[in-house]
C-alpha cells in the first residue's frame, strides 16, 4: 500500500508529511478541478497541533541536515531533478487538474524546477563567509554564514509547482529544514509533490515537511509558526493583502520574513519596434497562464503612431488562442482557479466599462474559462488601472513619448517586473534604469524566469530574491573572531602591563 495516499470510495485521499512519515489524519477536505468543477482529490485537513508536530520534526532534523556534507546535499538535489524528469507527464496532469494550468505551462514549470534543482546542487558549494581585515595583529577575523533553523514556507496556487520548489530550495541549500504550508487551492502541486519527490530522492526524514489545511484554516497553521520559537523565518509567496498581515505578525514575533508578492507589470512599446514581435511578446506577457502569474503584463503603453495597429493585431492574436480543457496539450487559455476569481475579473471589467472603457475583444466567460480580453480607454480611477487583476485581461493605452510611458509605468506602488520593447536596444537599456521594478526586461516579455537571476520585487512587491541571491535571507551572519596567542588588552587590562590598543 502507498503510505502517501489512500483510496476512499474510489477517491484518492492524500496524507500530509512530517518527519519522513505520512501520518493518518482525522479530517479531510476536497480539491476541485477548476475546469470540470468535479472533486479531483481529498487532502488531509491539518490543524495547529499537526503544524506543531511538523515544526518539531523539522527542528529534530535540522542539526544533521545543517552538518551534512555539501557533496551529499548536492547529490540529493541532483537526484530530485531526475525524479522530476521521470514523473514529468504525471505531474503535468496533476497540475492541470488541480490548478487548471495548461500542459504547456505545466511542462514549462517542470523544466524550471529541474534547472533550479540542478543549480541548487551548486549553491551548497558557495562560500559561507569572508575573511575580514582586523586592526589587531594576529587576529583572524571572519564573517560566517550559519543556517537559521526551521523555515516556514507559505506557497501559492498559481505557479504552484515551481514556486513551491523555490520556497524550499534556497532555505534547504542554506542548511535549514522547512515546513511548507501550501495554498488550500493547490495542496498537492504546491506542497505534497515536493515532499514526495524529496522522499524519493532520499532526503533525510524531517528535512521537508508539508502541512496541508482546509480553506479558512490557514490562520491556525500560521498561528503555530508565529508562536513556535523554533521557526526562525516566515517565507511567503502570495498576495500583498496577506503579506501585510503576515509581515506585521512576523514583526511582533521578531521573526525574519521574506516576502515575494504580486505586481502591476507595465510593458512599454516604442514606435521603432518590430510590430509582429511586439504583438507576440505582448500576447505572451498578458495571457500566459490566463493572466494568473504575478509577472503578467497588466498595462501595455504604446507610442501613439503604432497604437491602433498594435491594438488591432493584439486583438487578432487574442481571439486566435485556443481555450478550454487544460489537459488538452493544444490549449493555451485554461480555466481560472475558482468561480470567485471569475466573478472578480467580471466585476473589474464591468467597473471599467461603466467608467467609459471599451472592450476590444473578450470580456465573456464559459464556465471558469475567461476569454483573453483587451480593454482600452480605461480611466485611471478604475481598480483595473492600478491593481493586479488575476485574469487574462490587459489594458492597452497610447502614450506620446517614452518619458510619458516611464511616468505612467512608475505610478503604481507595485514594482515586480516590466518590459520595454524597442528596435533601439541601447535606448531600451537607458530607459530601463528609470523603471522602478525589481526586473526590467528589454525586448523580452515581462515573464522571464532564471533562478540564477535576482528575481523579486521592490516597493509594494516585497523583498527577498531567488536562488543564490536569497541564501543570505535564510542564514545569519556571525562574526567569528580568533586571536593567535594573547592579545594586548585595553588599558593593560586593569593593571597588568600590556601595550594599549
Ligand atoms: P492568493 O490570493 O494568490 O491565493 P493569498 O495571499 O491569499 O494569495 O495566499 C497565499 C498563501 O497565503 C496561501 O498559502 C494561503 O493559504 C495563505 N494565507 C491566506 N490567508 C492567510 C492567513 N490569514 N494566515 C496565514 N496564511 C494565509
Amino acid at each position: 500500500m502507498d503510505p502517501r495516499r489512500v483510496t476512499v470510495f474510489g477517491m484518492t485521499e492524500h496524507r500530509h508529511h512530517r518527519g519522513g512519515e505520512w501520518p493518518e489524519h482525522s479530517a479531510a477536505f476536497e480539491v476541485h478541478d477548476p475546469y470540470t468543477g468535479e472533486v479531483f482529490a481529498t487532502v488531509a485537513a491539518c490543524d495547529q497541533n499537526d503544524a506543531r508536530l511538523a515544526v518539531e520534526a523539522a527542528a529534530e532534523a535540522f542539526p544533521a541536515w545543517a552538518e551534512l556534507s555539501a557533496e551529499d546535499k548536492a547529490t540529493l538535489f541532483l537526484r530530485a531533478a531526475d525524479v522530476v524528469e521521470r514523473r514529468r507527464a504525471e505531474i503535468a496532469e496533476t497540475l492541470a487538474r488541480e490548478t487548471g494550468c495548461t500542459i504547456f505551462f505545466a511542462n514549462f514549470q517542470q523544466d524550471l524546477v529541474k534547472q533550479e534543482l540542478r543549480q541548487a546542487a551548486n549553491w551548497v558549494y558557495l562560500p559561507k563567509g569572508e575573511i575580514l581585515q582586523s586592526n589587531v595583529p594576529g587576529t583572524y577575523s571572519t564573517a560566517v554564514r550559519r543556517p537559521l533553523g526551521v523555515v516556514a514556507s507559505f506557497t501559492p496556487w498559481n505557479g504552484a509547482n515551481v514556486l513551491a520548489w523555490r520556497a524550499v530550495l534556497s532555505p534547504l541549500a542554506a542548511g535549514n529544514t522547512v515546513v511548507v504550508k501550501p495554498s488550500e487551492l493547490a495542496p498537492i502541486s504546491a506542497g505534497l509533490i515536493v515532499a514526495e519527490i524529496a522522499e524519493e530522492a532520499g532526503f533525510p526524514p524531517g528535512v521537508v515537511n508539508v502541512v496541508t489545511h482546509a480553506p479558512g484554516e490557514a490562520k491556525a497553521i500560521a498561528d503555530e509558526f508565529f508562536a513556535n520559537p523554533t521557526v526562525r523565518c516566515v517565507n511567503f509567496i502570495g498576495s500583498v493583502k496577506t503579506a501585510r498581515m503576515l509581515a506585521e505578525r512576523a514583526g511582533r514575533a521578531l521573526k525574519r520574513s521574506v516576502m515575494e508578492l504580486g505586481g502591476y507589470n507595465p510593458m512599454i512599446v516604442l514606435d521603432d519596434v518590430d510590430l509582429d514581435y511586439a504583438v507576440r511578446t505582448g500576447a505572451f506577457s498578458a495571457f500566459f497562464h490566463q493572466g494568473q502569474i504575478c509577472m503578467n503584463a497588466r498595462k501595455i503603453l504604446v507610442q501613439r503612431g503604432i497604437y491602433s495597429e498594435f491594438v488591432e493585431r493584439l486583438a487578432e492574436r487574442a481571439r486566435s488562442l485556443p481555450m478550454g480543457d487544460p489537459k488538452d496539450p493544444a490549449t493555451i487559455i485554461g480555466p481560472l482557479i475558482t468561480p470567485d476569481a471569475v466573478a472578480t475579473v467580471h466585476a473589474r471589467v464591468a467597473e471599467a466599462v461603466s467608467a467609459g472603457a471599451r472592450i476590444v475583444t473578450g470580456g465573456r466567460s464559459d464556465g471558469q474559462v475567461f476569454e483573453p480580453t483587451i480593454l482600452v480607454d480605461v480611466p485611471d480611477s478604475c481598480t483595473m488601472s492600478y491593481e493586479e487583476t488575476f485574469g487574462p485581461v490587459v489594458i492597452v493605452q497610447p502614450v506620446d513619448s517614452a518619458d510619458e510611458a516611464v511616468e505612467i509605468a512608475n505610478r503604481p506602488l507595485y514594482g515586480l517586473t516590466s518590459a520595454i520593447l524597442t528596435g533601439d536596444t541601447y535606448r531600451g537599456f537607458e530607459l530601463a534604469g528609470r523603471i522602478k521594478c525589481g526586473a526590467v526586461h528589454v525586448n523580452i516579455p515581462t515573464i522571464d524566469d532564471e533562478i540564477q537571476a535576482p528575481i523579486g520585487g521592490v516597493r509594494d512587491s516585497g523583498w527577498g530574491r531567488t536562488g543564490p541571491y536569497s541564501l543570505h535571507d535564510f542564514s545569519d551572519l556571525i562574526w567569528v573572531n580568533v586571536q593567535s596567542g594573547q592579545r594586548s588588552l585595553p588599558g593593560a587590562a586593569f593593571g597588568v602591563a600590556a601595550r594599549p590598543l
